[in-house]
């Protein structure tokens, strides 16, 4: 049975980007392999719409998170947790895990946290030293008005501090242009790339901040260090430099797209998958949707996790669970990165045929012929 894996990461790996992984291996302090890394990280800067310094690491996006609050925030100062879901929640815990006080901004899961609610936050808190926010809460499918963060944030001593994995690639981004100070992303969402590599952005602001810690709590993540060693493209311990030259052909394909294009056309997959389910009567679960993935509630009778068993089992099809007390409650289907309409009707055709054999009343064919209407302008 064919295989399509619709997960909120990893995420499918183009073929081109797969072959690159299975060349002999190369030794990485060579001219070659700076020049590599150079490239990527330039790449990546069109891609954060950024002109700031792009610190790799070779973690998982979590990884970057970490660097980002154990550079630049130190122990016994405070910051601000925008917290609408899981990812929101990790933010607290590693403020938690580094002696660093966390004020959460918590709304109900399925909700996304407003700008005003911000505003009030950091009038409460003028000695916050940062606000951690999620682009693309993963979790929910909320997505966060980052731009509006930004404003605010930016009117104030704090660091204005991003979650984008899972976003950046997919949603619309603006480093620069919403202030975003230290914007945090992983390799294996909507960047088309397998797990491994998490990248971070560095403000001028936020690089104040960091050279000020003068006890960074870390060894590996020392920002410091790697902003030192980037100055003639190379990394201070021996970097995953396989998946660098893998991901210079994902970045290719995603400049050649065009990033404003992918935003575009993400906007539109999220439009149609939203329909089709809203056809089988799947409501929408997060109230300010995001484009990378959709996630919709189920019918009062029917189990998330029955209904995925049945679809990977039956039709190779595999979508992700709620977590936690959502398990069984949401299913949600990513559409990000190296994703295609077909994908998405194939995923909607799925649900449809395993809601009908559960006992839910459709037509068949109303989720599809609704995304389709969608895809044709109709
Ligand atoms: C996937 C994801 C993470 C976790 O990243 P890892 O690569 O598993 O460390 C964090 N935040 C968001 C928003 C995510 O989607």
């Amino acid at each position: 049975m064919k295989q399509r894996l619709l997960t909120p990461g990893p995420t499918p790996v183009p073929e081109e980007t797969l072959l690159e992984l299975a060349k002999p291996m190369i030794f990485h302090r060579t001219a070659e392999f700076r020049a590599m890394l150079g490239e990527v990280l330039g790449d990546l800067r069109t891609i954060f719409c950024t002109k700031n310094l792009i610190v790799p690491l070779t973690a998982s996006g979590t990884g970057a998170l970490e660097a980002a609050l154990a550079n630049s925030v130190p122990a016994g100062a405070k910051v601000i947790c925008l917290i609408a879901g899981r990812f929101g929640e990790r933010w607290r815990n590693i403020a938690k895990a580094f002696g660093i006080e966390a004020v959460s901004v918590t709304v109900p899961y399925g909700q996304a946290v407003q700008p005003e609610q911000l505003a009030k936050a950091l009038a409460d808190h003028a000695d916050a030293a940062a606000v951690c926010s999620t682009l693309s809460e993963t979790s929910t499918g909320v997505g966060h008005d980052v731009a509006a963060f930004g404003k605010l944030i930016a009117k104030t001593p704090a660091l204005h501090i991003v979650d984008s994995i899972s976003g950046l690639g997919a949603m619309e981004c603006r480093t620069d242009e919403w202030q975003i100070d230290i914007n945090c992303t992983g390799s294996q969402k909507a960047l088309m790339m397998p797990p491994g590599l998490a990248f971070l952005s560095v403000s001028d602001k936020a690089w104040q901040a960091i050279d000020k810690n003068a006890n960074p709590r870390t060894f590996y993540f020392d920002l410091k260090k790697a902003r030192k060693n980037l100055e003639t493209n190379d990394t201070p311990f021996t970097p995953a430099h396989t998946l660098i030259r893998a991901m210079r052909v994902s970045v290719k394909k995603i400049l050649a797209e065009g990033i404003e294009n992918i935003w575009a056309r993400q906007r539109r997959f999220s439009e149609a998958a939203r329909a089709g389910f809203a056809a089988m009567g799947l409501e929408s679960f997060a109230a300010q949707p995001n484009v990378a993935l959709t996630v919709v509630k189920m019918p009062a009778n029917i189990d998330s996790s029955v209904l995925l068993g049945k679809l990977e089992k039956q039709y190779g099809l595999k979508l992700a669970n709620g977590q936690d007390n959502l398990k069984g409650k949401i299913i949600r289907l990513a559409h990000m990165g190296h994703i295609d309409q077909f994908d998405i009707l194939s995923a909607l055709a799925g649900v449809e045929l395993v809601l009908i054999e559960m006992g839910h009343a459709i037509e068949p064919g109303v989720g599809v012929t609704a995304a389709q209407r969608v895809f044709a302008n109709k």
